[in-house]
């Protein structure tokens, strides 16, 4: 047999490694294997439908691909992995050296991809809730070029209106409030069974009524009743319908039952800290649907809010600090973190944590009406700081 076909064949096996085979539970990640292919290699990840993977980070010298999962435990042959618990699969195809694993917290796996390769494109995906495929390919081919003008060509689209220009004056301004999560997905739930989609979407028609008494502003509502949205629709729906600011409005949710206080966040590429990716992860799920190159998307994305980062910080800060005082809360300030229900928005866009329905007292304190009022007139008079600041209102 002709030694090329022969070195092909090999690198097609399938290729298990040396996890014990059952079924997963709280959080647990079992069997990694990989396929190697001619055109790129394919790592699989098998997990609980809970794990989630954070965004991956591309390293250099060496070239090399960072993921966190979370929440996530490796199952060893001894069990649950402890923290700090170390282990590395060699690969050493054409386009992956090694997979490197490390429980780097009691619910954060870390795997990092060595890459064999300089140039490369990544794809991660988790269409089975029950496995995470990660695809690491040679450099760009046509296919993917395409992909790119197309999204340019849809990004052109969007309106591109900037809050501050003097044309804008005079003129309708459209806020656009986002009630997070919705039909199956409930968001965070509180230990008395407090969902977070319900306090949302009362805070969010409460603001509404309220902005709707302020002249020259029209208000929309990505969802106005318990129905299901992907994250990527409530800002398509917001750029198509020309909206100058985006408001996503969520309640926070921890391991520790006693973290407290509000937040809001700005998008970025990456994550300021271990806390803002962690939010990040929980607001990123449900996944998108798949079927386009993701990480192609969202670059692209990222560039689009990008354009209106000073704006979306300043909005933050002013939401921020009327929320603070409004809620009575603890000021968790102004955090930047990757949120996929933020990128695509072509206007200042912000997401704001209206406090932490897994802390026991501010889940009882966001079940009650006047408590909800004070955080959307909070939200509000934050808003009404950042127009005035921008001389659209007096
Ligand atoms: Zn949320």
């Amino acid at each position: 047999m002709d030694k090329a076909i022969r070195v092909l064949l090999f690198l097609f096996c399938f290729l298990l490694c040396a996890y014990p085979t059952k079924a997963l539970q709280n959080y647990e990640v079992g069997n990694i294997r990989y396929k190697s292919f001619s055109t790129h290699t394919q790592i699989i990840i098998e997990k609980t439908a809970q794990t989630d993977c954070l965004p991956a980070r591309e390293l250099t010298s060496p070239p090399r691909l960072l993921i966190n999962l979370f929440p996530a435990v490796l199952l060893t042959l001894q069990g649950r992995a402890e923290v700090g618990y170390e282990k590395e699969i060699a690969v050493g195809d054409s386009f992956i050296q090694a997979v490197r694993l490390k429980q780097e917290h009691e619910s954060v796996l870390q795997v990092v991809i060595d890459l064999s390769i300089t140039e490369y494109t990544y794809n991660i995906s988790s269409e089975e809730p029950d496995s995470l495929v990660i695809d690491i390919r040679g450099p760009r081919d046509a296919s993917d070029k395409d992909l790119v003008v197309d999204l340019l060509k849809k990004i052109e689209l969007s309106p591109s209106i900037s809050p501050a220009s003097p044309e804008q004056k005079g003129k309708v301004f459209k806020i656009v409030l986002d009630p997070g999560h919705g039909g199956d997905d409930p968001g965070a739930v509180g230990t008395s069974g407090l969902k977070e989609k319900d306090v949302v979407l009362a805070v969010a028609k409460e603001l509404a009524s309220l902005l709707e008494k302020e002249p020259g502003i029209e208000v929309h509502l990505t969802r106005d009743d318990n129905s299901f949205l992907y994250l990527y629709r409530r800002t398509e729906m917001a750029n198509q319908i020309g909206g100058n600011i985006f408001i996503s409005i969520h309640a926070n949710a921890a391991p520790s039952r006693g973290a407290t206080g509000v937040e809001t966040f700005v998008n970025s590429m990456y994550a300021e800290d271990k806390e803002a990716a962690l939010v990040a992860a929980r607001e990123n799920r449900p996944a998108e649907p798949k079927g386009i190159s993701r990480e192609a998307e969202a670059l692209l994305w990222d560039m689009v809010q990008n354009k209106y980062k000073s704006e979306s910080n300043d909005l933050a800060h002013s939401i921020q600090k009327r929320l603070s005082e409004a809620s009575g809360l603890e000021d968790r300030g102004v955090k930047k973190a990757p949120f996929s229900v933020l990128r695509g928005a072509a206007m200042p866009a912000v997401l704001v944590e209206i406090g932490f329905i897994s802390n026991p007292w501010e889940e009882s304190k966001l079940k009650k009406d006047d408590f909800r009022k004070k955080i959307a007139q909070g939200i509000l008079d934050g808003l009404r700081d950042y127009l005035k600041k921008i001389e659209l209102i007096t």
